[in-house]
Order: C-alpha cells, then structure tokens, then sequence
C-alpha cells in the first residue's frame, strides 16, 4: 500500500468535488457485495456516516480469490482513484486499485447478512447491533443530543456539576434502589436485634445507586447559582415497559431564584434546542430513520419546535379527561396519579401539542416542591409529549425551612440535616428538573423501545457484557 493519508467516509462524500479525480484511502466495514463476473461492488461503510461508499473492484485486476474474503461485516482497506459514478445512487466512487483485508466475518455466522433485521431480534445481539445501519443512526443523534445538552447549558452560563453515584441517602423517592455492599451475602453480620449490622459493610453504612442527583444538585445551585448533572442513574423497579430502563441517563439542571414559570420556560426551551440541533445536525440519520421505520418523524420533530407547548393545571386536566367520554383502563379523578394512557390522551387526542402540566395534588410528588396557597396542591411541572408520555419531571422548590421540615416529618424522612441546610443558611426560591435522555432520544429517533436508544439496555432479567 502507498502512503496515502486515510479519509472519513464522511468526509469524503461530504466534500466529493475535492477528491474527485484524486487517489484516496479508506477503511471500513462491508455492508453488501454485488455483480457479475467482469465487476464487483462493495458497499463500504466506516462509522462516520450512514451512508456507504460504493467500491469497484474490476475483476482483470482482482482475482476471485482475492475478493473471497470481502464478504458481508468484513473489514478492508482500499486505495484507489475517486471518480464521478456511472451508475444510479451514488455520485461518486472508488476505483479500486489495491486491497488489504484487516478482518474476515465467515458469512456462515455473521449474524447480520441481510437487511431488515427484526428490533426484537438485533436486542438478542445488542452487541452487534451497533455494526446496523439503523443503530449506527441511533448512536450518532444519542451523540449529538449529548453534544446539545452541554452546549445549551454552557452556553447559558450553567456548571456542568458531578453528584454522586454512590448515594447513602434514599430520601429522593424516586424509585426503588439497587444497593450497592461488599458484604458476605451467604454470611451477614448481624445485630442483636437479628438485623444486618451495615456497620460492618464498605461505607460503614447502608448505601445504594442513586435514582437522581437532585437533593445533591440543590447544593451547587445555591452555592454556583445554575447547575446541571448529566450521569447515569439507576431504578430497580419491575416497570416492564417500552419508557423504563433500569440503568438509564438522566440530566438535572438546578437553578437559584427561578421561579415555577422560569422553569417551565427553561425547559421547553432547553427541548426545543436539542431537537433543532439533532435536525440541523443528523439530517442524514433523521431521513434514514424516517424512510425506514417512521415517515412521519421529520414532521412531529419541526412541529414540536414550532408551536408554544400548552401549560395546563393538573386540576383542569383531570377535567378534560373526565368530560372526554373517553373508556380509560385506569379511572380519573382528583388526586388520581395520572398514567400513560391519560397523559397520552391530553397530548395526542385533545391539545395535539406538547403540554406541561403544573400544580399536582401534593400526595403524589415528591416532599420538597413548593405548597401552594391552597395548601393542597404543589409547584410541580411535568412535560408530556406525543408517543414518549412524561419525558421530564420538575419542580420549584420548597425554600421555606419551616414547611419543609414539616413535610419531612409527616414522612418521617430521616438523614436529611445536610439537605434542610440549604434552607437554615441563606435559602433561596430555586427550581429544577430532570429529563430522561433516553426518553429524548426515542423522541428524536422515532424509536418504539427505549432499549433500543442506548447501546446497552439494563433491564428485568436482562444484563448482557
Ligand atoms: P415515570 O412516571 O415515567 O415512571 P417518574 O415520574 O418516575 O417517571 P422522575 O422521577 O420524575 O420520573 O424522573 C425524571 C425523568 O426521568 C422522567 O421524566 C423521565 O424522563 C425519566 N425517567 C424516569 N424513570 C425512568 C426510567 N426507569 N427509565 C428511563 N427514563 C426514566
Ligand atoms: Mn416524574
């Protein structure tokens, strides 16, 4: 082989006039291989993008023998002339004057030979499921989604700030806990009380993954003025569902002297960024995912950018739904803790529109959102969309001590005196939400399961590599 310096796959059909007519260097993996016994086309395709790039190998040059192992997930190294293409659905191509194979993939077990593939069945092969067209689509937007959450919040002057995974306080609510120890499970310490004695465990106290670094991100914000955590977070509840992962990403911004309004502000315009930059950014992926499994996609994404999301009190939607004569699995009335097919409804059938609804009756949501003067309902606000269902859960906080600790005694939270020290020394009104980023990515690419958005899903009785 010359010494040719290799060229992105990307950036070479990005940029075809400049190579055009020039020997160029490129590896990647086999998707396809056709033609006839005078010319052979390869489908290359590297990672970089979701298109291929198509290879020539003219057979007076290459014997059969050297293209034998040029199959379907192999791996090669090509260098030769990019030239304009004769043929239909590429505008340029490689004409192959030297061959290197780096890896072989025996087409009698490489799993992925043909196109198509159920979801179902590339989960049972989730390993390899990134070398798909369709996963490499998911992987590159869930990257730029990545990308979009830190720019946002850098550029709105937010501190990227780390909360713990390993969490001793359980107080959040959020969800059951997996816990974490070093201790003998086949041979506890045990008190005399016949209770195990976590004294004796790494931490010299119980302790467990977190579900939400909020209570914790509520330091930095009264102390940095605007946060936000973007780490994983883990839930140990039995939620078989197509929205819930046991293991999944969560980003939690955090933020002095916002008030309810400011928050529901932030938040739609917080969402509204990541979806524009995935479009502005993955448009090649998004057309993908569209052609192939969801035409309507491109649509729902621009419509979500353009039109104000509906702010709605849960009081009134809880009419909505019981004036909608609609026949829901689970009955409506106040106080009730809506589900899927409820918030669903207000968004697909009644507003057609995303829809934040605000002020949840206080025995539902968490301890520390604000009372309201009606003493019954809270400051909440969660944002609900087409398909995905709750894809965030916010709040204000409650910044009065005295109330707070209140709650926190009617529930008999204890351990909290780090927490309520935010309110005894200097408390501020401050506000916060979490998003899923799962839930962001299924939106985006149009995906059914949320363990198809994350390259490896954690969930009941399912624990792969
Ligand atoms: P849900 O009612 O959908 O179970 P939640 O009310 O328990 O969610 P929060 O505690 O408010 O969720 O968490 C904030 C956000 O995290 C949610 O709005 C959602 O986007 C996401 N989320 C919550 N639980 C999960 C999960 N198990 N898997 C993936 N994302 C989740
Ligand atoms: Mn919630």
């Amino acid at each position: 082989m010359k010494k040719i310096r290799r060229t992105t796959i990307a950036e070479l059909l990005g940029n075809a006039e400049k190579y055009v007519g020039t020997e160029v260097d490129v590896k990647g993996w086999v998707r396809t291989r056709r033609g006839n016994k005078h010319v052979q086309f390869v489908a290359l395709n590297d990672g970089t993008t979701i298109k291929t790039l198509q290879i020539v190998f003219d057979l007076e040059k290459f014997s059969d023998e050297q293209l034998k192992a040029v199959t379907t997930g192999s791996s090669i190294h090509v260098q030769g002339e990019l030239v304009a293409s004769q043929g239909k659905g590429q505008s340029v191509e490689v004409q192959a004057a030297e061959l290197e194979v780096y890896g072989t993939a025996n087409p009698e077990k490489f799993p992925l030979q043909k196109k198509g593939h159920s979801l179902e069945f590339l989960r049972e092969i989730a390993h390899l499921r990134p070398r798909t067209n369709y996963f490499s689509s998911v992987l590159r937007i869930r990257h730029a989604l990545a990308y979009a959450v830190h720019k946002f919040f850098n550029d709105k002057g937010f501190y990227y700030f780390h909360t713990p995974l390993i969490t001793a306080s359980d107080c959040e609510g959020a969800g059951a806990m997996f816990q974490v120890t070093t201790l003998n499970l086949e041979d506890l310490p045990k008190g005399e009380d016949g209770k195990v004695d976590y004294s004796a465990d790494f931490f010299g106290k119980q302790a467990s993954l977190t579900v939400s670094g909020q209570l914790e991100g509520e330091l930095g914000a009264t102390a940095l003025g605007c946060i936000y955590t973007f780490g994983p977070t883990f839930r140990a509840e039995n939620s078989n569902t197509p929205r819930h992962l046991s293991e999944f990403w969560m980003i939690e911004p955090e933020m002095a002297f916002y008030e309810i309004e400011d928050n529901m502000d932030l938040a739609e315009e917080f969402i509204k960024y990541c979806i524009s930059y995935a479009l502005e950014h993955c448009a090649d992926d998004i057309a993908f995912l569209a052609e192939h499994f969801d035409k309507e996609l491109p649509e729902r994404l621009k419509f979500v950018i353009e039109n104000d999301f509906v702010r709605l009190p849960y009081t009134e939607g809880i009419k909505i739904l019981e004036q909608s004569g609609k026949k829901f699995e689970f009955p409506v009335y106040w106080g009730v803790d809506l589900a899927s097919e409820h918030e669903r409804y207000l968004v697909e059938e009644h507003f057609k529109k995303p829809v934040i609804l605000t002020d949840y009756p206080k025995e539902i949501k968490a301890f520390y959102m604000k009372l309201n003067e009606d003493g019954k309902t809270v400051r909440a606000m969660d944002v609900l969309f087409p398909k995905i269902g709750e894809i965030i859960g916010g709040s204000q906080r409650e910044e009065s001590l005295e109330k707070l600790e209140k709650r926190v005694n009617e529930l008999g939270l204890t351990g909290m005196d780090w927490y309520l020290d935010t309110r005894r020394f200097g408390t501020v009104p401050h506000s916060g939400f979490g998003l899923g980023f799962e839930r962001l990515v299924l939106f985006v690419t149009g995906m059914q399961n949320i363990r198809d958005v994350i390259p490896f899903p954690r969930y009941p009785n399912n624990c792969e590599y």
